[in-house]
């Protein structure tokens, strides 16, 4: 899992379509459960198709508020986090690196889909904070 910077990634590392969806449906997955858990302790909210393109919008606006309110601060972050990752996807610029523009591989989205970073960029930033 360690990754150098050296290990630069050529452009053929972009996202392909089916990867893009695999990615989608994850997050997907996430949301809906986390708000299940939050529907489960405090809110009605019910998810249908409609509601689940309103999230998204919110995840553009940044109005999640209401439906996030009671959420534990964690779970709010993630949420947030999902939202943008969902919001990106639909916008298509979803496994781009938001600092150098390069790609950010599947597999490091697989493990972390919310990554708005390459490792590369991600290794530098840590690095930096030592
Ligand atoms: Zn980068």
């Amino acid at each position: 899992m360690t990754a150098t910077p050296k290990d630069r990634l050529p452009q053929d590392e972009y996202l392909r379509p089916e990867e893009v969806e695999a990615l989608h449906d994850l997050l997907q997955q996430r949301l809906e459960s986390l708000l299940k858990n939050a529907h489960d302790s405090t809110l009605q909210i019910q998810l249908n198709p409609e509601e689940e393109k309103d999230a998204i919008d919110m995840a553009v606006s940044e109005s999640s508020r209401a439906t996030t309110l009671r959420l534990a601060d964690r779970e709010r972050t993630l949420l947030h986090h999902i939202r943008r990752a969902l919001g990106r996807i639909h916008q298509g610029d979803y496994g781009t690196c938001s600092t150098c523009g390069g790609p950010i591989t599947y597999h490091r989205l697989m493990a972390r889909p919310v990554a708005t970073e390459c490792i590369d960029c991600r290794t530098e930033r840590e690095q930096l904070r030592r």
